[in-house]
């Protein structure tokens, strides 16, 4: 048992450094494509909009004008902007956004478009069906995979009303995973991590938020917000995500870029 565990360990880490090895080979021989699905920060980015939540603020405490060197300070809730859920985020004894270990922040990305439904019914949720006809076309979602959803969201980032998209109740309408999706995803099919270009994985309606409880239950993280997912191809993408390592913390930015071969 351990023996067989070992062989495939150490399989696991040749293939991975020999595909890692290939795209940075790649990139620097101008055979590779960086993709930055991340916003820049500032006072406009998106925000969970509960109570005692804020925007991102920004202000100069040095210019070079005045003083020589340039330096500036800002405060931000976690979950604002392109930023990762931790797993303790909806769970208890699940790790912080400090301690997911950086090995698992490295992954095979595909994307599943579903901008066409979300279009036609903003409160849409992602189908295990969907998935299956996805399949059909680009194959098995390979084990380990971060399964990104475009719904086409990020068509309204610049403007945060239209992006929150609430009706005159307050409720929330944008598109996500569904339960179902999100246990078939986790279970059936090994993805690490989920991500989405919208505020949240959970569709906007959603009140209990089972997407996030499937993945955080199981000690895997989310990304939120992410920008340029018109931009990368179903398959064949790596992605690198490196959050911010705020000690004992719930999320936080993240810096999402993605290698393609061209
Ligand atoms: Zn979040």
């Amino acid at each position: 048992m351990g023996y067989i565990f070992l062989l495939n360990l150490l399989f696991f880490l040749t293939a991975s450094t020999l595909h890692a090895q290939g795209l940075l080979d790649a990139l620097s021989g101008g055979k590779a494509r960086v993709i930055d699905l991340t916003y820049p920060l500032n006072s406009k980015n998106a925000f969970w909009p509960g109570e005692s939540y804020n925007s991102f603020k920004h202000e100069v405490l040095a210019s070079l004008e005045k003083d020589r060197v340039y330096s500036g300070k800002y405060s931000t809730p976690e979950h604002l902007g392109t930023h990762m859920d931790a797993p303790a985020h909806f769970e208890p004894n699940q790790p912080t956004i400090d301690k997911i270990p950086l090995e698992d922040l490295v992954g095979p990305a595909v994307v599943i478009d579903v901008s066409l439904k979300a279009e036609a019914n903003p409160d849409y949720r992602l189908k295990v069906e969907d998935v299956a006809e996805w399949e059909k076309k680009h194959g098995t979602i390979p084990q380990g995979a971060i399964v990104l959803l475009y719904t086409g969201w990020g068509r309204r980032w610049e403007d945060y009303d239209r992006y929150k998209n609430a009706d005159k109740n307050g409720a929330l309408h944008f598109p996500g995973f569904s339960r179902e999706s999100a246990l078939f995803l986790a279970d059936n099919r090994q993805a690490k991590a989920l991500g989405i270009d919208t505020m949240s994985v959970d569709y906007g309606l959603s009140g209990d938020f089972p997407v996030h409880h499937t993945f955080n239950s199981r000690g895997r993280w989310l990304l939120e917000n992410l920008a340029n997912l018109d931009k990368l191809p179903p398959t064949g993408a790596t992605l690198i995500v490196a959050p911010i390592k705020i000690e004992g913390g719930s999320g936080g930015q993240a810096r999402v870029w993605a290698l393609t071969r061209e």
